[in-house]
């Protein structure tokens, strides 16, 4: 099973940026809300911005149950995400969590 369906570090690590035509608002998958305009080509998830970071899409405790409540309509981004990367280890080091044995 993928360590993604308890950790959730990456959530609540980063910014994560993606093109205004992925909003619902231009009928795109991430739906109104739980995103921010940030110029006019490219949205931000909402609270990835925040200090510290965490998506507002992202439900649980990080590190023991954290889900994705828009997993189905999730940006590209938090598509090509890899479980496993740097990227992946430096968030769960954020987190206090172990890297993952690759
Ligand atoms: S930090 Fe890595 S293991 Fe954790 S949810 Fe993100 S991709 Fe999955
Ligand atoms: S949309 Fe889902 S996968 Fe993407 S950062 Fe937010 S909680 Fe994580």
């Amino acid at each position: 099973m993928s360590a993604c369906t308890t950790c959730g570090a990456c959530c609540a690590s980063f910014r994560v940026d993606f093109s205004v035509e992925e909003t619902e608002e231009q009928g795109g998958p991430v739906p109104d809300g739980l995103w921010l305009p940030l110029t006019d080509h490219t949205a931000r998830l909402r609270g990835t911005d925040h200090s510290p970071p965490r998506c507002a899409a992202l439900y649980g405790r990080v590190g023991e149950r954290a889900t994705c409540g828009i997993y189905e309509w999730r940006p590209s981004p938090c598509r090509e995400f890899e479980e496993g990367s740097d990227a992946c280890h430096r968030a769960r080091q954020r987190h206090g969590l172990p890297a993952l044995e690759t």
